[in-house]
């Protein structure tokens, strides 16, 4: 180990208690855990993440991948076409995550979902009747959403009003907006997800609205190996880095660490159903 990294604590020297929940992890991308998910998993619980939600990125990632959590009864599932994706999808794929809900009871939520103006991977209209389709299938099958927005917030909105979605269970994942967006998405009975970035000094925004949402509609999450929050930033994430998202917000906040641990972990339980 390099000099560089003892300066660094290990997440689970914070001492947090077996509680919190990873909303939103990506252990199943090419080359990131693929070899070393049970290990990974291992470091979480170890940091005290009783829970983590792996999000496949469309039917194909979830039929090639799945198998990676074989005898991993942590690990719950979100599934959905990404709209950098949308141009990529193919009829046929909603039909196949239709049957994959269906069998497999682990997974939990349709996501991540929605609109990505700054990638522009897709063309506008494309990625928005992608993500209408999919509130819709999410609204036939009984289950909750993860929403990716990204540069596209009143866009995202008009969807979602025209789509019905006021008081429907929705996480707004990743959340990066302010205090007066993350005020608009709570008003909708939404839930938001805040990620690593929170930890970033330079993120005043960011972290003002963490310190105003209410503790209650709130969840953590990675977005791992993207978006490591301090002190492992530009590092690959991963689940147990979630810790120090979590110290991050008790600070924001001036509350015990324990207590937005376990409540930001009963949040996502009570939210995902697991
Ligand atoms: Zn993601």
């Amino acid at each position: 180990m390099s000099q560089k990294n003892k300066s660094r604590p290990a997440p689970w020297e914070a001492g947090l208690p077996l509680g919190g929940v990873d909303s939103h992890a990506h252990l199943d991308m090419p080359g990131a855990f693929a070899e070393s998910v049970p290990e990974t998993l291992e470091r979480a619980r170890k940091a005290g993440l009783a829970r983590v939600g792996n999000v496949f990125l469309g039917p194909k990632a979830y039929a090639d991948n799945v198998r990676l959590f074989d005898g991993q009864p942590d690990v719950f599932f979100l599934l959905g076409i990404h709209p950098g994706d949308a141009a990529k999808a193919v009829p046929g794929d909603l039909a196949a995550m239709e049957q994959a809900f269906r069998a497999d009871a682990r997974l939990a939520a349709i996501g991540e979902i929605g609109l990505d103006f700054y990638w522009d991977a897709a063309p506008r209209d494309v990625q928005a009747q992608l993500f209408a389709d999919q509130l819709a299938l999410a609204k036939e099958l009984g289950k909750p959403v993860a929403v990716h927005c990204r540069d596209a917030y009143d866009e995202t909105m008009a969807i979602l009003a025209d789509a019905g979605y006021r008081d429907r269970p929705l996480l707004w994942h990743c959340f990066g907006g302010d205090e007066t967006q993350a005020r608009e998405i709570l008003s909708h009975g939404w839930t938001i997800s805040i990620p690593g970035p929170v930890t970033y000094a330079k993120n005043a925004a960011l972290r003002q609205a963490a310190a105003a949402i209410d503790l209650t509609r709130l969840l953590l999450e990675t977005d791992c190996p993207y978006l490591a929050p301090e002190p492992y930033r530009g590092k690959r994430n991963e689940p147990a880095y979630l810790v120090f998202t979590a110290l991050a917000v008790a600070a924001l906040k001036n509350l015990d660490p324990a207590v937005v641990w376990r409540t930001t972990g009963d949040n996502a339980r009570r939210f995902f159903g697991v």
